[in-house]
């Protein structure tokens, strides 16, 4: 045992065996309310149309559904990709700068393999998609953060981190940002603060990958538009189906600037080959033959009534002291304890107490004690929302007066 364990890297011994890797593990306990897992709600996908299509598939498009297909995608992918790229706020997307990706996850490897080398600066904000942190763990790289408020980057920290690095001689890889309801903080970065980031980026000279999930969760029904629709020359744009249609059929895509697109999609072949052909089908026919806007403009009430009722069974049960922001959209919902209480211990006594969230400490590149937490409410109806707000009541309202 000891000896094969000699096998493994220093890379795959660098990545975080994480708190939230145990979290996933125990939400799936049937007694436990899951306020953990981000996973999208899918019961009211048009599901009896959807196994017709997907049984259709090999009959209509034969044994191209299953042979290998190109790197960059299928021409039809591709369009489906601008298609829904269009509704993100970016009306004109070139298919041909596209690259369809298994899941954005997959997208954003890939760009750490295009534009990063071992021991370069990621530059992220604090806190982040806890699943970007271990990519880049993976590929040797320094996750940096800079700070945020409850509207995302702050423009003034990211100049001085960015200056800071530059300063230090640190090859900066790219600036990892997700603006829209982002993943864990729910916040929205506002247009002006865009336009200030994109400003930024290009005065040094750093590359931004805007990674946009949940834009089109937009509670109000108006996407932000998206950093990449007015500064596309330096921006590589991730967009996925996982949350407006499925995370299973793993299909998401990168916009690529023209001049990085080859090795771009030379990356990702080396790493996937290509994405399923088969899924990238099913996901085109969503696109083009369903009703998908509407079934994300269902979704994303049901989402927004599923926040709401999550803010106000907080606002009843946890002490003012709990500070959050207000999700305007997306999954999630980002609560800051006082200082000096560990989310990471309250955790153990909130799943005795049948409720588990995901500690802040998951989420950031700093190591330390942190007093924050991100409750998921896209995927637990009300009652149980409200439940599991109320068993963690004394758990957390004793640690805050502690
Ligand atoms: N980025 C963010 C911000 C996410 O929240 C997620 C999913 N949790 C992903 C990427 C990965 O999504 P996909 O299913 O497209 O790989």
């Amino acid at each position: 045992m000891s000896q094969l364990r000699d096998h493994l890297s220093q890379r795959a011994l660098g990545v975080k065996q994480s708190a939230v890797r145990d979290v996933f593990d125990i939400a799936m306990d049937p007694n436990l309310v899951s306020l953990a897992g981000g996973n999208p709600w899918l019961d009211d996908l048009p599901l009896t149309e959807l196994s017709q299509t997907a049984a259709d598939l090999v009959a209509k498009h034969g044994t191209e559904s299953l042979q290998y297909g190109t790197g960059q995608g299928t021409d039809e992918m591709r369009a489906a990709a601008c298609t829904v790229m269009a509704a993100d706020g970016i009306p004109d997307a070139d298919p041909e700068h596209v690259v369809i990706t298994p899941g954005s996850q997959a997208a954003i490897d890939t760009a750490c393999r295009a534009f990063a080398n071992p021991g370069d600066v990621v530059v992220v904000e604090d806190p982040t998609f806890v699943g970007a942190l271990t990519t880049f763990t993976t590929w040797e790289l320094d996750a940096v953060a800079t700070g945020t408020d409850d509207q995302g980057l702050v423009p003034e920290q990211l100049d001085e981190t960015l200056t800071r690095l530059k300063d230090e001689g640190r090859r900066v890889a790219f600036l990892y940002t997700i603006p829209s309801f982002a993943n864990p903080s729910g916040a929205l970065l506002p247009t002006s603060r865009r336009d200030e980031v994109a400003a930024i980026c290009q005065k040094h000279g750093v590359l931004i990958v805007e990674d946009n999930p949940y834009g089109q969760i937009a509670f109000d029904g108006n996407p932000v538009e998206p950093i990449a629709a007015r500064h596309r020359d330096n921006v590589v744009y991730l967009g996925t189906m996982s949350k407006i249609f499925s995370p299973g059929v793993r299909i998401g895509w990168a916009l690529v600037p023209a001049a990085l697109k080859r090795e771009f999609y030379l990356s990702a072949e080396s790493a996937f080959i290509h994405a399923s052909t088969y899924s990238q089908m099913l996901s085109t026919s969503f696109v083009n033959d369903f009703d998908w806007t509407g079934h994300v403009a269902h979704v994303t009430q049901l989402y927004r009534e599923r926040a709401n009722t999550l803010v106000g069974a907080i606002r009843e049960h946890w002490d003012p002291a709990v500070e959050f922001i207000d999700p305007r959209g997306g999954f999630f919902l980002w609560a800051t304890l006082p200082e000096g209480v560990d989310t990471l211990e309250m955790m153990a006594e909130g799943i005795k107490a049948g409720a588990v969230f995901v500690p802040g400490a998951a989420f950031t590149p700093v190591e330390g004690t942190h007093s924050t937490l991100r409750l998921a409410y896209s995927f637990v109806s009300a009652e149980k929302l409200t439940e599991g707000v109320r068993r963690l009541a004394p758990v957390v309202n004793e640690a805050v007066a502690r």
